[in-house]
């Protein structure tokens, strides 16, 4: 908290006029705000609002105005006016922050700030709100402040007190290992599931790490454009794309023991970009890397990180790379990154936004000491800035085409036995050499049917014969995507890709 609370104070003190703390946990805000009020030479006062009652009392949280319940224009109206040093924090208002007037009053008590001397500043107003609202007109005097997550130890601290507080007594190592997974959560989401823990069974064991990976999930699902996912396949279930498989479990070596790697000298594997043709596995290998790491697998969606207010999309990104962080080591996937980033280098439409997240992006890639696997993959990089490429994003770019005749064999097996229909009468030769052009889910496509048609047809085997007849009548993607695959080729022939096969 510490940290937290200098850094919060260097901002009061270098005159940042507004501040806006996007966190639901009001509680946890206000013990940062008073400790921050309390490190300041000239203790300010503390003036609040919240969108419930109006005008609070800081401290006690009891109305200041019970007569007249004032509206927020009111409230801030005569602050403009007193020279005294003062914090107002203003909680839930995002829904005014579209009201021209209060727009108005924000601006004008921010720039007197501004405008004092350093060193007596005025008035800081702290926004805290559990959305991100940056109207254009205050984008230039608003600071966001991250309110950090808390550490490992400090949630063990949150475990102790409680058993404390319940009178039950808990084990050092169990404390430890539920801190740990309890990591990305707030306080008041960690108290929620020890109340429900606890609720359930009268103390607390190890065994509540599956109520709180549930709870986590739960949490992960409610940010909206993050997902874990849950899956079967492992690094067999993919066919050929030998090339990429040998580097990653090299990486995985490196990642399953990280601790000795860096010691030793090591660097963090940082992610790969996968690009390619559609179908052929590039969301396998995601999910076969998060098998191989042995860490989970978090899937970012970057069409629901896009928020309709300035700052909110990289609000959203930040958060979600904030969770990610606290979840990991982990692996962060991001498929078809090219939908967000397109039109980065356009200058019409929305591409303000998308530029601004493409910029936080690649930053946080460029610098990021992390333990967050990324693996991004894309179709069409037609349209990716020549910078998201660049050596030191990404530990390697690889290039997923078509499978060739050896992997298709591969590919055809793998999906014949998972169906328990691999057998001596199917020639998996002859499969392969009929299905050039076809992809890795055109190859699991003609598995599927042709299983499905002799079920119908109550025949208990299948043979060359019956897949043969499906490839016949099967329009391969490479077929009907020709000029499209054929211009990505062309932009990746001139490009360092790595072959995967
Ligand atoms: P897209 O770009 O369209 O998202 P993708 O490259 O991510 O496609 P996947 O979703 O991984 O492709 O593949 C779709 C399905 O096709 C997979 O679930 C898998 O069953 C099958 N498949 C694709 N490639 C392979 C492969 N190399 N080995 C085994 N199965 C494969």
């Amino acid at each position: 908290m510490n940290e937290t609370k200098y850094k919060l104070a260097s901002y009061v003190n270098a005159s940042r006029p507004i501040i806006y703390i996007n966190h639901f946990d009001f509680s946890a805000v206000d013990a940062l705000i008073q400790e921050v009020a309390d490190v300041l030479p000239n203790k300010p006062q503390i003036y609040e609002y919240n969108d419930a009652f109006g005008y609070v009392d800081f401290e006690w949280k009891n109305r200041k105005d019970y007569n007249e319940t004032k509206d927020l224009a009111s409230f801030l109206n005569p602050f403009y006016e007193t020279e005294e040093e003062k914090f107002l924090v203003l909680k839930d208002i995002h829904f005014h922050l579209d009201n021209p007037k209060i727009i108005a009053l924000l601006k004008v008590i921010a720039l007197k700030t501004l405008n004092t001397k350093q060193e007596d500043f005025q008035t800081t107003i702290f926004i805290v709100a559990s959305q991100l609202v940056i109207p254009t007109e205050l984008e230039k005097l608003i600071t966001v402040f991250d309110f950090p997550l808390l550490q490992q130890d400090q949630i063990g601290e949150i475990i102790r007190k409680f058993a404390q507080q319940w009178e039950f007594t808990i084990e050092k190592d169990v404390v430890e290992e539920l801190a740990l997974s309890c990591k990305g959560l707030s306080e008041f989401e960690i108290k929620q599931i020890l109340y429900l823990a606890y609720d359930d069974g009268g103390s607390i064991d190890i065994s509540e790490k599956k109520l709180i990976i549930q709870e986590k999930e739960q949490i992960i699902k409610k940010t909206g454009s993050l997902e874990i996912v849950n899956f079967k396949e492992t690094i067999d279930a993919i066919g050929g794309l030998n090339n990429l498989k040998f580097w990653l479990k090299k990486k995985a070596q490196v990642f399953k023991q990280l601790d000795k790697a860096r010691e030793y000298g090591v660097d963090i594997p940082k992610g790969i970009m996968l690009v390619g043709m559609p179908g052929c596995g590039k969301s396998l290998v995601a999910k076969a890397t998060s098998r191989l790491f042995e860490v989970p697998l978090l899937r970012l969606d970057i069409g629901n990180l896009l928020g309709k207010y300035v700052g909110e999309s990289e609000a959203n990104f930040r958060q979600a790379i904030k969770i990610a962080e606290a979840v990991s080591p982990c692996i962060l996937y991001i498929d078809e990154i090219e939908k967000a980033f397109a039109g980065v280098g356009e200058t019409d439409g929305d591409s303000g936004v998308t530029k601004r997240l493409f910029g936080s992006f690649l930053t946080w890639l460029q610098e990021k000491e992390n333990t967050v696997f990324v693996v991004a993959t894309a179709n069409d990089i037609s349209k990716f800035p020549p910078e998201f490429l660049r050596k030191g994003r990404f530990d390697e770019l690889f290039f997923v085409d078509f499978p060739n005749e050896e992997d298709r064999k591969k590919i055809f097996e793998i999906h014949l036995q998972k169906r328990g229909k691999l057998s001596q009468e199917i020639d998996i030769n002859k499969l392969a050499k009929e299905t050039k052009g076809f992809s890795g889910a055109d190859i699991e496509a003609v598995v599927k049917e042709t299983i499905e048609t002799a079920f119908i047809d109550n025949k208990d085997k299948i043979n060359t014969e019956n897949l043969i007849t499906v490839i016949k009548t099967t329009e391969p993607l490479s077929n009907s995507l020709a000029d499209k695959i054929n211009k990505i080729k062309e932009i990746l022939e001139k490009m360092k890709f790595k072959l995967a096969s």
